[in-house]
């Protein structure tokens, strides 16, 4: 189970992946964007990470996404900023007064989030977005109902790397990869694979 600080515990190894990943998601958005997501990413987690210091660790799981979600919304620039913040928004809203992250939760959280930042950003699965690593994350924990939220998540995590996997072979048709249409084929979308990062940073850090 997740209680608030088995969750504190689990953005801090997302921040750890991420930073262990940060050059590599640099040069992806480098052939397939801009070049500022490994920057952006890794801010949302340092800001994260400077905001959880001065969390309760026993305070429950929403307290602590919601700190996240703050992060993102309100420091981080990029378009992945606001994206990541509302699915931390829509997992803390999800997280309630409840002591323990259940599965249902984490579910109903994630398809929230998804379909929050559908709404937003306009983006639909096939895009090469991180939508495409979200949607089969948000799939596999529905499916997941009544296992542990760690079983759960697990199966998340396998979702989103197949959907990071899935990105590489589509042409973009959202973002700032799509003004580089065919040129940006071939490379898998760099906010999927923060996604699938997320995920996966739920049993350990990656990498
Ligand atoms: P920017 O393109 O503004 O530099 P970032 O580099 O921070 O933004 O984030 C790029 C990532 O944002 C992409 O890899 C993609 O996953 C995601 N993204 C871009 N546009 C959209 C959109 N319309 N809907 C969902 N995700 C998007
Ligand atoms: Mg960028
Ligand atoms: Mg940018």
């Amino acid at each position: 189970a997740f209680d608030g600080s088995q969750t504190h515990d689990w953005i801090r190894r997302f921040a750890e992946s991420v930073y262990a990943t940060e050059a590599e998601l640099t040069e992806l958005d480098q052939r397939a964007g801009d070049g500022d997501f490994g920057n952006n990413l890794a801010a949302g987690v340092r800001a994260a990470g400077l905001l959880l210091d001065g969390t309760d660790r026993t305070a429950g799981p929403a307290k602590t996404l919601g700190a996240v979600a703050t992060a993102f919304l309100d420091e981080i620039g990029g378009t992945s900023g606001p994206l990541f913040g509302l699915l931390f928004q829509a997992l803390s809203r999800a997280a309630g007064s409840g002591p323990e992250l259940t599965t249902a939760a984490l579910a109903e959280g994630t398809a929230q989030g998804l379909a929050a930042i559908r709404r937003v950003g306009d983006a639909s699965p096939g895009d090469k977005t991180l939508v495409d690593a979200l949607a089969p994350a948000a799939d596999a924990l529905r499916a997941g109902a009544g296992a542990p939220p760690e079983e759960a998540l697990a199966a998340a995590a396998e979702g989103a790397w197949r959907g990071v996997r899935d990105t590489a072979s589509l042409t973009a048709r959202m973002g700032r990869a799509s003004y580089l249409g065919e040129r940006a084929t071939g490379i898998p979308d760099p906010g999927a694979v923060g996604v699938a990062l997320f995920f996966a940073s739920a049993a350990g850090p990656v990498r």
